[in-house]
């Protein structure tokens, strides 16, 4: 996969994409991320990126002929499906998000920046306007990071266990379940015992009832979207009953 960033702050994507597992996949040319430099397509004196807000406001808006341009200078411009548009505006980027793009060939992220883009690049050019969460950050890049992130990580070949990925939160809508390695007995607290049972029956039932218990506990209205059998739903009635 071919992913750019466009941004004003390039040397914010360095050290997150050189690291571990993303650096590696692009080591290994799985990956390749071109961070471009949405300066170099500003013109004038200064090279300005932003503008007064039309209505008046507080702050500076991104222009978006800069964005058109830069995105237009892209070789592969004319085979781009996907363009995104980071936004605490957008829809909230999820795993089944992360899972549809990861099946794509290329994508452009725009990260946006001080009260934000000019409202004709979302109109006209992203094809996707993605939040990543219910708050609101400074700029797209940390955004755009936590995108290539998890896509990446569903790229066949990326993550050398391809079981790490089934057991991961939100593969079957359940939360992960507890994980624990050594020591065995730490400050008080033991590891479960069917843990070290060997028996792989038990250790199996044992995980999805805590997947289901910490789904629960932590995003219970995800439990609304998942397939349980009549003996799971009668676990989470239990839980209901003890828990409230
Ligand atoms: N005034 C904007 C608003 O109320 O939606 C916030 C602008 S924010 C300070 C600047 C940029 O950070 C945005 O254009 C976007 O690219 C990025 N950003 C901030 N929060 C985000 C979030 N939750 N998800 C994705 N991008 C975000």
């Amino acid at each position: 996969m071919r992913i750019d960033v466009i941004t004003l702050f390039p040397g914010m994507f360095a050290g997150p994409l050189s690291e571990s597992i993303i650096g590696r996949a692009i080591g290994r040319g799985i990956l390749s991320v071109h961070v471009v430099n949405l300066r170099d397509f500003c013109e004038g004196k200064h090279r300005q990126a932003d503008d007064k807000p039309y209505g008046g406001g507080p702050g500076m808006v991104l222009m978006a002929e800069p964005i058109f341009k830069a995105v237009e200078s892209l070789s592969s411009q004319s085979s781009l499906k996907r363009i995104i548009l980071t936004s605490a505006q957008g829809s909230l980027f999820n795993q089944e998000k992360a899972r549809e793009l990861a099946a794509e060939q290329d994508m452009v992220i725009i990260c946006g920046r001080y009260e934000g883009v000019d409202e004709r690049v979302a109109a006209r050019l992203s094809t996707d306007e993605i939040s990543i969460g219910d708050y609101v950050l400074t700029g797209g890049e940390l955004p755009a990071l936590v995108l290539i992130d998890a896509v990446c990580r569903l790229i066949p070949g990326v993550v050398g266990c391809a079981e790490s990925l089934e057991q991961d939160s939100f593969n079957e809508g359940l939360l992960g379940y507890p994980q624990y390695t050594r020591p065995p007995e730490l400050r008080g607290m033991n590891v479960p015992e069917v843990l070290i049972s060997g028996n792989h029956a038990q250790i199996a039932q044992w995980r999805r009832q805590s997947a289901i218990r910490k789904t629960f506990r932590n995003r219970r209205e995800l439990l609304g979207k998942v397939s349980l059998t009549e003996e799971e739903a009668e676990f989470v009635r239990t839980l209901e009953r003890v828990e409230g």
